[in-house]
């Protein structure tokens, strides 16, 4: 049995959906007060409602991850609104496809933007907070895309989340002293509503390609994610946990077939 987490503070960037919403909701059933941040407003507050409306305790707050002033702002929110801040997840993430031949350097620049230079962002916003928690803990959502796989199209996208991999190697070592632990979680294809822009075609055939034969759901990260945010994964930093339903382990397609 792990100890509750009930009662600790914890920011979600791009929390308003997708996967940032599964962690969010995980963490709100488990008892955590949870500041909502995305840049759509209505959307962060509706969340925060419906979590609201089951019990739990969430707030919401307008922010770019890519603007550190709007960050800090959003940390210091979560801190007066929430009695400190022990946990932050930085989760908001685009993935929009373009080849090396049709890629402009500016969106280039977009998705290395948000996705890396926004996850740096967002834990320098924390990080004055994350110090006086007794738990400070960062959990990042990377991805299988670049740290593993690649995917025609996400050249920038599997840069960037390779990077927030080469980003928490170190980042865990200079928070160490602080009592802070530096983790991420690594989704495969997840049910979100960016995924399924992607179309149907995409969606099931990510899903064929897939040991367990099936996408996972948010709540799937969020389950791994709040266990990295327990007393006793402590002792657990700079690693991570690939949730994927075994996609990256075929080595052919008869190795599934054949199963
Ligand atoms: P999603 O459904 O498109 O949701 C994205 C969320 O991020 C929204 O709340 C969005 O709200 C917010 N956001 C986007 N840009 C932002 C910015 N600049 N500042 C603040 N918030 C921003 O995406 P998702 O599928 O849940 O993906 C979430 C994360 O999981 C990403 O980091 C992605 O790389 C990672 N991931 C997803 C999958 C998957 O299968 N879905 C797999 C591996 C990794 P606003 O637009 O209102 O800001």
């Amino acid at each position: 049995m792990f100890t509750p987490i009930e009662g600790r503070s914890v920011l979600v960037t791009g929390a308003s959906k997708g996967i940032g919403k599964g962690i969010a909701r995980v963490f709100a059933n488990a008892g955590a007060k949870v500041l909502i941040v995305s840049r759509t407003l209505s959307e962060a507050q509706a969340t925060a409602d419906e979590f609201n409306s089951a019990g739990g305790t969430a707030s919401a707050f307008s922010a770019d991850v890519n603007d550190l002033d709007a960050m800090t702002a959003a940390a210091n929110e979560a801190a007066s609104r929430h009695g400190g801040l022990d946990i932050v997840c930085p989760n908001a993430g685009i993935f929009p496809q373009a080849t090396i031949e049709d890629m402009s350097p500016q969106e280039w620049d977009e998705v290395l933007g948000t996705n890396l230079r926004g996850t740096f962002i967002s834990i320098k916003a924390c990080l004055p907070h994350l110090k006086k928690s007794d738990c400070g803990r960062v959990i990042v959502t990377s991805s299988i895309t670049g740290p593993v796989t690649g995917f025609p199209g996400w050249t920038h996208y599997g840069a960037s989340k390779a990077g927030q991999l080469g980003f928490i190697r170190t980042a865990c070592i200079e928070l160490a002293k602080y009592g802070i632990t530096v983790n991420a979680v690594m989704p495969g294809n997840i049910v979100t509503e960016g995924l399924e822009g992607l179309g149907e075609d995409y969606l099931a055939t990510m899903a064929n390609s897939i040991p367990l034969k099936k996408l996972g759901v948010v709540d799937d990260i969020g389950n791994a994610a709040l266990f990295l945010a327990t007393k006793e994964a402590g002792y657990i930093t700079g690693q991570t946990i690939i949730v994927d339903g075994g996609q990256i382990l075929p080595e052919s397609l008869e190795a599934l077939e054949e199963a």
